[in-house]
């Protein structure tokens, strides 16, 4: 029997509730998925600091508010609350590991979530515990799928849905069932566009390329990241354009990023084997560079971190509304 990973305590409409208390009625939810949009966020646990650090929040919660306007949804609360709360939502959970934090707005409405003004909006933020990939060298093997990536002309890639996710769950079982790991999606050009939810770079004569802002990606953060870093930090050149398909069977290096992903190295490519099959030198780079900021181990980056002290005793008295 599995232990339960549900979390004592969530965020629920603006408050810090029990678990139990943030119930809806069945027959409310049945087409909310179609409307929902959503973050992950990350949080490390530094164990000498007694620390929990929330990578790039701010960041996640503009990207949500830009999923909601794009979705045309009105909230009644604002995301940027969390700023406050996530913290002391994790001091109230007690949480003392690498954590996972779903931010999720969805109506409740019995009937079919399309008439905007009528929906009743709900927001959630829950945590579950969520082991970092960053220490782990095993690369995944993929292939390109026969599904393409959504584009403009049928729903917005860059809106972090749930209704978007069936593309890529589609992509993951095709690919699963196929023997390999995950899949790489073309867009409707035919041209690389992302990995099943998470972005793609490939390395190819020492530049670290990136399919750009218009290949029908979400507009990861973690892309983001790692695109600064490689230019500010490293000195690596970066490329942010149209990628084609066989650059990536070329490619000397590849991975996938994202916030759940991290920084997963890439073995091969519809069986094209990318330089010897193993993590490689600019992966590992950033790689190392990305724990140390996660960790909260990088002064240069400590102002991307929410940071929060959860020490082994909790004083009785945290802020709960
Ligand atoms: N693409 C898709 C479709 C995703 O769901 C994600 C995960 N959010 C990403 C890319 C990576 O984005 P981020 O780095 O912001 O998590």
């Amino acid at each position: 029997m599995t232990v339960s990973p549900d979390p004592a305590f969530l965020w629920f409409n603006g408050q810090i509730v029990p678990w139990e208390q943030a119930t809806l009625h069945a027959t409310h939810t049945i087409w909310s998925s179609i409307q929902t949009v959503f973050e992950g966020v990350r949080a490390y646990w530094n164990a000498e600091e007694e620390t929990m650090h929330i990578f790039r929040l701010e960041e996640h919660l503009r990207r949500l508010k830009q999923s909601m306007r794009l979705v045309r949804m009105d909230s009644p609360y604002d995301p940027m609350a969390l700023v406050t709360d996530l913290p002391l939502l994790l001091q109230r959970n007690g949480v003392r590991e690498d954590t996972y934090i779903r931010i999720v707005a969805f109506p409740s409405e019995r009937r079919m979530a399309s008439r905007g003004d009528e929906e009743v909006l709900n927001m959630l933020a829950d945590t579950a515990p969520y082991p970092s990939y960053l220490d782990r060298d095993r690369c995944l093997h993929l292939m390109i799928s026969s599904y393409t990536r959504i584009s403009e002309m049928v729903m917005p890639p860059r809106v972090k849905s749930m209704s978007n996710y069936r593309n890529g769950d589609l992509a993951m079982r095709e690919a699963k069932l196929a023997g390999y790991d995950g899949a790489i999606l073309l867009n409707r050009l035919g041209e690389i566009s992302e990995c099943t939810w998470s972005n793609l770079f490939i390395v190819r004569d020492g530049a670290l390329i990136t399919p750009d802002h218009t290949s029908d990606i979400l507009e990861g953060i973690t892309r983001d990241v790692l695109l600064g870093l490689a230019r500010e930090r490293l000195g690596i050149p970066v490329q942010e354009r149209r990628l084609a398909r066989t650059e990536l069977y070329l490619a000397d290096e590849a991975f996938q990023c994202g916030t759940a992903a991290e920084i997963l190295p890439i073995g091969s490519i519809d069986r094209y084997t990318l330089g010897d099959g193993g993590i490689g030198p600019i992966t590992r780079q950033l790689r190392d560079l990305f724990r140390a900021i996660v960790y909260g181990r990088d002064e240069a980056t400590s102002d991307w971190l929410l940071s929060v002290h959860v020490p082994g005793h909790i004083p009785a008295l945290l802020g709960v509304s």
